[in-house]
């Protein structure tokens, strides 16, 4: 049987390098490679992700988990080995459910449909992207055919990315989750407007790049094993648990979007800097779900990053750095900004409070699409009607409307969206019980100490990597299923007091 193991795990370790040698093409392609190296760098990435995936759907592959399953249930279930196994029978199981012909017709359909979005939104032109729309949707529910049983068509779609999760458990969390915030929302519109103009000043890059730097060392994203660039959409990419690398994007009238962007991608970083060596080179050393990813990046860009102790350790700092644009701006002033609450049209540059409401509308309208309930053809105006319903503001055109996401034009429809909102509920949840066991948490940020927390993060949730499923994992560290209650909590607590709710 360790005989069989060993040889699942050095065929795991090929596929994962595989992959890991397509991202560095693909980080390439997005940070330094000149626009000359376009298309052969698409048939390079194509190629090697065939390969990977050739060798990972192989039969023999499938005989070796045959082979290791009475192995597999004579060993603990939280042991790296039994872990590996199942983890990767529910990949297999799921993969060669997936014909390979139906694979390279959905990429390049799709690679047809994100170089029509990237014309089509500039253009404000949905008429142009729409038939790509429907395909992409036929091609999404086709997917959803390839595995009988589920009980909603979104549901093996969801679970690509969020295992586990499923439209009926995200429809009950995400509607007692509108039902609390829309009512926030509305309350807060009625106060009076909070003074964001300090961070609309111009701030240049060169200093802004610094400071980035800076601060996500002191978070405790390792440089031995990263490095930051820039790319027009930032994203985190990792070849190795050795080598996790960050983008981000700085404007210079902008001080919000450069850092705290840098804060969001080094939460990314961290957790897979965190996990354990030894799952090196194997499905394992990897994020358990988009939901945790997103609680990861969101707990140090929001929770931390937008916190009163995280600033009053670094605003002397950023003052400093600025002293024309902030040395007059009080501490209170500046916290008050960065926490600004706005219905407003864009989902990436929401405030904390909104930000869910643009997921779910995605959610619910992706949903609808799915189930047959929504036509292509209406989509951009239901679009318009749940902004206007929910967030009370009106899309002028399509392109601050259904054109600004990438995500339907570029992936399938079903799953691509509902991972933000439950790791902002997971990060809640999460850092609530690193409070419970460290009370002393907000007193040691506010000297830029963040070694207890991160201590506690590395300990219950990064070093894991992908060994339990996010409700699994939600459930061992919080000993409580998934809930909206501490987020609600949190939002109530904090933006309550900014605007004397
Ligand atoms: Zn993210």
């Amino acid at each position: 049987m360790q005989r069989k193991s060993e040889e699942l795990k050095r065929r795991l370790f090929e596929i994962y390098d595989l992959q890991s040698v397509a991202e560095l093409l693909r980080w390439d392609q997005t940070t330094y490679m000149p626009p000359g190296g376009a298309a052969a760098r698409a048939r390079q990435m194509a190629m090697l992700e065939r390969m990977a995936h050739e060798k990972f759907v192989d039969p023999a592959v499938g005989r070796l988990l045959d082979d290791l399953r009475p192995y597999e249930e004579g060993l603990p279930y939280d042991s790296d080995e039994a872990s590996l196994i199942r983890v990767v029978r529910r990949d297999y199981d799921k993969m060669v459910l997936v014909p390979a012909a139906f694979v390279g017709e959905l990429e390049s359909h799709l690679a047809a449909s994100y170089e029509s979005w990237v014309r089509a939104r500039p253009a404000d032109d949905f008429a142009q992207v729409q038939p790509y729309l429907e395909k992409t949707l036929e091609y999404s529910r086709r997917l959803a055919g390839f595995f009988p049983g589920y009980e909603h068509i979104a549901d093996p779609l969801i679970d690509f990315r969020d295992p586990g999760m499923t439209v009926a458990t995200i429809r009950d969390l995400f509607g007692r989750l509108r039902e609390q915030l829309v009512p926030i929302v509305r309350a807060i519109a009625a106060r009076p407007a909070v003074d964001d103009s300090c961070l609309q000043q111009s701030f240049p890059d060169a200093a802004q790049w610094d400071l980035s730097l800076e601060v996500i060392r002191k978070l405790g994203y390792d440089f031995e094993r990263g490095r930051q660039d820039r790319t027009p959409h930032p994203f985190t990419t990792r070849f190795s648990i050795g080598d996790v690398r960050i983008t981000t994007r700085i404007r210079e009238d902008d001080l919000v979007e450069g850092l705290f962007g840098s804060i969001h991608e080094a939460g990314h970083a961290m957790y897979e800097q965190g996990i354990r060596p030894e799952l090196e080179g194997t499905p394992l050393a990897d994020g358990a779900s988009d939901g945790v990813h997103e609680s990861q990046s969101r707990l140090w860009e929001n929770i931390i990053g937008r916190s009163r102790p995280f600033w009053q350790f670094f605003y002397p700092r950023v003052q400093a750095v600025f002293p024309e644009q902030l040395g007059q701006v009080p501490l209170e002033a500046f916290c008050r900004a960065i926490n600004k609450v706005q219905p407003s049209l864009i989902r990436v540059a929401a405030d904390e409070v909104t930000y869910d409401l643009h997921v779910i509308i995605r959610f619910d309208l992706e949903v609808a699409l799915l189930e047959g309930r929504l036509a292509v053809c209406d989509l951009a105006e239901a679009w318009r009607e749940r902004y206007r319903q929910d967030l009370g503001v009106t899309p002028p055109d399509d392109r601050d409307g259904v054109l600004q996401d990438t995500h339907w034009y570029d992936g399938t429809i079903g799953g691509s969206f509902q991972g933000y909102t439950l790791g902002n509920i997971m990060a809640a949840q999460f850092y609530e019980t690193a409070l419970s066991a460290h009370p002393e948490i907000p007193a040691e940020i506010e000297q830029g100490e963040f070694d207890t927390l991160r201590r506690w993060l590395r300990g219950h949730i990064w070093q894991h990597g992908r060994k339990y499923t996010a409700s699994e994992l939600v459930e061992r560290v919080t000993g409580k299923p998934l809930t909206i209650e501490p987020y609600v909590a949190y939002l109530r607590g904090k933006y309550g007091e900014i605007y004397e709710l």
